[in-house]
């Protein structure tokens, strides 16, 4: 590929990255064949598989370890989390089925077992249960090259920058940091590992690049890759290397000077703080959110938890989940959403009955009440308990009626009166709802009586409203956050929260963008709760302008006629007092 090309991808790791190409084309292995084994090699085959599950093991556990040494908590937490993988009991009888009932040898077991995993995640319209699957391939192509005592290659010369269909985790932090000058991948989002990954060990990044492009690159092609405007440059003239460079030093610079800014206050130019907290998955720890300066967790997705259905966790095992959290997080304000299965995390463990359009349909608190009231009640029963430990809230999700709320309000009665009965300790529930339906948001003056907050949803909020299926790529053009119709339905729940006296905070993507920030503080909202790695950059956001202007512009944005006039609007205030970011 001689001439220069331009392609846009999404930034999923901030900096700008210049140099030539290595071209990772098979990284990990390949599909072992199917051999069948005779009855009496089938010891053996389990014998094989056993010591390739030890190396596995030993070989994570090093990788893990080195991680941590070197202080990067979320990469060490990516390979605990593959070390479960290892150990899952429901794979690995999978695996052992195979090679005992099918007399499957151990290679094509493993491959098929793994496979057959990572097709129900891989199949989730859900993007973090979807990358899951490329966990699960990673840990089955370890096992594999143990197997096979084959390792993949990624040593090369010089510096560069990889370019890969797919990247592993593991894949990821083999690679000699000191050669990998940035990462440009086809498979992924920003909430894949690797993206992860490339985040913690300071590498830019994008994913997305179209498969006919990665075919045709080759050690000859230079590149830059934007990851924080995710545009990709195939052998740029010299005059753009010469303008990204200047834009790759200044950006540099910006993004030291934001992270030592951690401990400053996200209060607004004319002095109104708009408290900043961070959303965390089932395997986070607070501590993430504590190196960025945030204040608390707006969101714990809890739903995580009941991924596996042979493991899912009882009332005690939650309590100590939440307990720890709470306990990390000492005064500051951790925000549990109870368990939000169904539409597209629709897990087989907790409800099978198929539905013509899931995201319609049993989802969130819908099943907790009327599904599985039974999963709902203990997991209520170990946050009563757990309340004891710290500045809990609950809230939960998918709401649409009052009823729903009062329903909510009558199990945590009961459970409370159980409690009590038994002289359990238990601390009474902070009680919120997750606006993420126009129903909701529409009625929020006779929700916000009967809760304790608002947390709104906006990923499905403009979903709901827009009529757009959040995964789907062929309408995402319509999914616009900035759309006067989601901008006059959070006001509807500023207000209703306002006269009710109740707290109110945004915990969807429009909270972790610059654009969107500005907009929900100028709406009113008490708190913006994003991944802790966005945490920096609105804080700088919120520093640089006053509360009267970003009100101001979302008072005019409500006025707009579509998304991309108020988009425009914001936009402009952001190059005015914040150029930094806007030219970023
Ligand atoms: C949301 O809908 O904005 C939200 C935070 O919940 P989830 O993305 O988990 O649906
Ligand atoms: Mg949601």
């Amino acid at each position: 590929m001689a001439c220069s090309r331009s392609i846009q991808a999404l930034a999923v790791s901030p900096g700008i990255a210049i140099g030539r190409v290595m071209c990772l084309h098979r990284l990990v292995g390949n599909r072992p064949d199917r051999r069948e084994v005779a009855e009496s090699e089938v010891a053996g085959e389990l014998e094989r598989l056993a010591g390739a599950l030890k190396r596995t093991r030993e070989q994570i556990t090093s990788l893990r370890d080195a991680l941590r040494d070197r202080l990067d908590r979320a990469g060490a937490e990516i390979f605990d989390a593959h070390l479960l993988l290892v150990d899952d009991k429901a794979l690995n009888a999978a695996i052992g089925e195979r090679i005992r009932s099918k007399r499957l040898c151990a290679e094509f077991a493993v491959f098929d077992a793994v496979e057959e995993f990572a097709a129900v995640f891989g199949e989730m319209s859900d993007e973090y249960l979807r990358e899951r699957a490329v966990d699960l391939r990673d840990v089955g192509n370890r096992i594999l090259s143990n197997l096979t005592n084959s390792a993949p290659d990624t040593h090369f010369s010089g510096r560069r920058i990889v370019a890969a269909p797919t990247l592993a985790p593991s894949d990821t932090v083999q690679l000699d940091r000191s050669k990998v000058l940035g990462l440009a991948v086809e498979v992924g989002s920003a909430t894949s590992h690797t993206a992860i990954l490339a985040r913690s060990l300071r590498i830019p990044a994008v994913v997305g690049l179209p498969p006919e492009v990665m075919e045709q690159l080759s050690g000859d092609d230079t590149m830059i890759i934007d990851g924080f405007s995710g545009k990709v440059i195939i052998n740029p003239d010299d005059r753009t290397k010469e303008a990204y460079r200047l834009k790759a030093k200044t950006a540099g610079e910006f993004l030291e000077q934001l992270e030592r800014d951690s401990a400053l206050r996200p209060e607004t130019a004319d002095g109104f703080i708009v408290e900043l907290a961070a959303n965390i998955d089932a395997q986070a720890k607070y501590d993430e959110a504590r190196e960025v300066g945030a204040h608390g967790v707006g969101l714990f997705r809890t739903e995580f938890l009941f991924l596996d259905a042979a493991a899912i966790p009882g009332e005690d095992e939650q309590f100590e989940i939440y307990k720890r959290l709470l306990t990390d997080a000492g005064d500051d304000p951790v925000t549990v959403r109870t368990m939000d299965i169904g539409g597209d995390k629709s897990f087989s463990g907790v409800y099978r009955a198929p539905e013509e359009n899931p995201f319609l349909g049993l989802r969130g608190i819908r099943l907790s009440l009327y599904e599985r009231p039974d999963l709902f009640r203990v997991q209520l029963r170990a946050l009563l308990r757990a309340g004891v430990y710290g500045n809990l809230r609950v809230m939960i999700p998918m709401v649409t009626s009052v009823l729903e709320v009062e329903e909510t309000r009558k199990v945590i009665s009961e459970l409370e009166d159980e409690l009590r009965a038994s002289h359990t300790e238990f601390a009474p529930l902070s009680l919120g709802v997750m606006i993420e339906t126009p129903a909701a948001a529409l009625l929020a003056d006779k929700l916000a009586p009967i809760v304790d907050f608002f947390s709104i949803g906006s990923n499905d909020l403009v979903q709901y409203t827009m009529a757009v299926d959040r995964g789907n790529e062929r309408v995402a053009y319509l999914y616009r956050p900035t759309h006067p119709a989601i901008l006059r339905l959070i006001d509807c729940c500023v207000t209703a929260a306002k006269r009710n006296n109740i707290f109110v905070g945004v915990c969807g993507q429009m909270a972790g963008d610059p654009a969107t920030a500005v907009l929900l503080m100028g709406l009113g909202v008490h708190e913006l709760s994003m991944s802790p790695g966005s945490v920096p950059l609105i804080r700088r956001v919120i520093r640089s302008l006053s509360l009267y202007e970003a009100a101001q512009t979302a008072r005019a944005a409500m006025e707009c006629r579509n998304a991309a006039e108020s988009l425009a609007l914001v936009q402009d205030l952001l190059a005015r007092r914040v150029p930094e970011i806007a030219a970023l």
